[in-house]
């Protein structure tokens, strides 16, 4: 796999042996094309993701999950139910989980709504950055360069209890605790996609727009991968909030 540049450069600043992603002695994964309706086959350095499970606000049970939903979850301009908190034993991973998760669908603002292709489970303190970079990021950014408003979010289920390499002992993904998204794309009200495998680096407005809010996410979110990051990232952003260096405080935007 290719060592990128920007990996170099954040090993060196914090110290750190190369990620797991970029060890020389793993097999370079196989990377399947993802459609825009693709929800399950989003794949994160070397993760194998696994199925995603179900998640009911009505009808799940669980020993260990308590017997109330977590404190309220207030994002006012997010379209989502709350649902019960969840460990990680029904997964086969104890370090699983979300102890304040809601299944997310959507967003509103001023009368225009948008909505994801399929809803996205994540923890209420992750959707909530979600959603300030949605709509106040992509959506302005979208007005500045089209005709007309984003209506469709293409993305990955959010939370996938799994570990880097699919190994038992791996790092936790920060999909695990529901903190992390793939974003593939985007539907406008006029039918249109913007797909970042197809734009990602186009001299076009398509192309403009997606570097646009690649950057103001690296602003709102710890890790921000793209198409430049590695090839597994080469048809969405992975975003999440996980700690980098020992005072959180490193950024990785690629
Ligand atoms: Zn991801």
């Amino acid at each position: 796999m290719r060592i990128t540049a920007p990996i170099f450069r954040f090993c060196i600043l914090v110290g750190i042996p190369f990620p797991s992603l970029v060890s020389a002695s793993e097999p370079v994964p196989q990377v399947k094309p993802l459609s825009l309706q693709d929800h399950t086959s989003f794949l994160e350095g070397v993760d194998l993701p696994r199925a995603k499970p179900h998640v009911s606000a009505v009808n799940y049970s669980n020993e260990k999950a308590t017997s109330a939903l977590s404190p309220t979850c207030e994002i006012p301009r997010a379209i989502f139910s709350q649902v019960l908190p969840f460990d990680g034993e029904r997964d086969g991973d104890a370090a699983c989980g979300i102890a304040d998760p809601i299944e997310l669908t959507g967003f509103q603002q001023e009368g225009s709504k948008a909505r994801f292709t399929a809803p996205v489970t994540l923890s209420c303190s992750f959707a909530k950055v979600l959603t300030d970079w949605l709509i106040d990021d992509v959506l302005p950014a979208a007005g500045d360069l089209f005709d007309s408003p984003v209506s469709v979010l293409s993305s990955g289920p959010g939370y996938q209890c799994r570990r880097r390499n699919n190994q038992p002992d791996g790092k936790l993904s920060e999909h695990a605790l529901g903190e992390a998204i793939d974003i593939s794309g985007f539907r406008l009200d006029d039918g249109s996609q913007i797909s970042i495998e197809k734009d990602w680096g186009t001299d076009t407005v398509k192309g403009r727009f997606l570097s646009a809010i690649h950057a103001s996410a690296c602003k709102r979110f710890s890790t921000v991968l793209g198409p430049d990051a590695d090839p597994n990232h080469k048809s969405h952003y992975h975003l999440d909030t996980g700690c980098h260096g020992k005072t959180c405080t490193y950024l990785i935007c690629q």
